[in-house]
């Protein structure tokens, strides 16, 4: 294990910036003209609506239950996770190495997310931190907080929606064949459905055994709104907003060419990804802990697959991998 902690990385000096700064990216920004008008994703739209509707269930007091509120709380960093870590962290930026079985079970987790697979996540944030708040970025909030937010995912994008750019801009993740498998069938839908009947199942059995059948369907259903529908509209606000509020609230410690901002909300509900700016720096740094007080979580949790020996290949912040290159005798 190397001897850098994330705490250990506050103490160095790194000076950046805080700016109030001259961005180069402009103020406002038309939609993409790559966006075709009127041509609505109808798989995102009608999944987008019909959980939103589910989750709304969770208003009936028959439906609650403490034990479902736990499951969607946690709910929310474990599967929250599979995106953070495993879809941008691990697959996007490759900013850590863990074995296979491990990356595709994060993967699973992931698609219990329902934030499309694996192939069109990756490209799509490659995407962006090709052209961040330039024309081309796909959900920039310098058209509208509402299409960074969401509006993006529920319109056609010829740049974005197309099967040649996955295969340019995640070629890597489309090695696998798992991966590959994820683009050609609806795979995604079936896990998806499996985790939700998993959540009805488990409660109905505890409930049913406990207090009896009625017990068991009100228990089962309660976890399945709870801890499946009002979970995963959660995680999805969370990661929309790391698109939306982190390009627009927020200090920079770097003066990058995009509006992208360091925000401390998005950054405890991403546990790390809201330190946007940083992150923006220095995409492939697996850390975006650059002052004392950005806490990482995200981070520390993959230099803990580091300790027990599952995660390699850690890619250290931008100063250090300077700092060790520098170094005499350094390759
Ligand atoms: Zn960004
Ligand atoms: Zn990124």
């Amino acid at each position: 294990m190397s001897s850098h902690s994330g705490l250990a990385l506050s103490a160095v000096t790194i000076d950046p910036v805080v700016s109030e700064v001259p961005h180069a990216a402009p103020d406002r920004l038309p939609v993409p003209d790559t966006v075709m008008a009127g041509t609505i994703v109808w798989p995102y739209a009608i999944t987008i609506g019909l959980v939103h509707a589910l989750a709304l269930l969770a208003a009936l007091p028959w439906l609650f239950s403490w034990t479902g509120l736990i499951a969607a709380v946690l709910g929310v960093h474990v599967f929250g996770q599979g995106i953070n870590l495993c879809y941008h962290r691990l697959l996007t930026h490759r900013s850590a190495r863990v074995p296979r079985w491990l990356e595709r079970s994060m993967v699973v987790v992931a698609l219990c997310c329902l934030q499309d697979t694996p192939g069109k996540w990756v490209a799509t944030h490659r995407f962006h931190h090709n052209h961040s708040d330039e024309m081309q970025d796909p959900h920039s909030p310098l058209v509208r907080f509402l299409w960074a937010h969401v509006g993006w995912l529920m319109v056609r994008n010829s740049a974005t929606n197309s099967i040649d750019m996955y295969r340019r801009y995640a070629r890597d993740v489309l090695e696998d064949p798992f991966y590959m498998a994820l683009e050609k069938r609806p795979i995604w839908i079936w896990i998806w459905l499996a985790h939700a009947a998993l959540f009805f199942m488990v409660g109905l059995a505890i409930g049913w055994t406990q207090s009896g059948p009625m017990a068991g369907v009100q228990f089962g259903l309660s976890l399945l709104v709870w801890g499946v529908m009002v979970r995963t509209v959660l995680v999805w606000h969370i990661t929309w907003s790391v698109n939306s509020l982190t390009h627009l609230f927020g200090y920079s410690n770097y003066d990058t060419s995009d509006h992208s901002r360091n925000n401390w909300l998005v950054a405890i509900l991403t546990v790390g990804e809201g330190w946007h700016n940083n992150h923006h720096h220095d995409p492939a740094s697996a850390s975006n802990h650059h002052r004392w007080w950005e806490f990482d979580v995200t981070y520390l949790q993959i230099r803990l697959l580091e300790l027990v020996g599952l995660a390699t290949h850690v890619v250290r912040p931008r100063h250090v991998r300077h700092a060790a290159r520098a170094k005499p005798g350094s390759t």
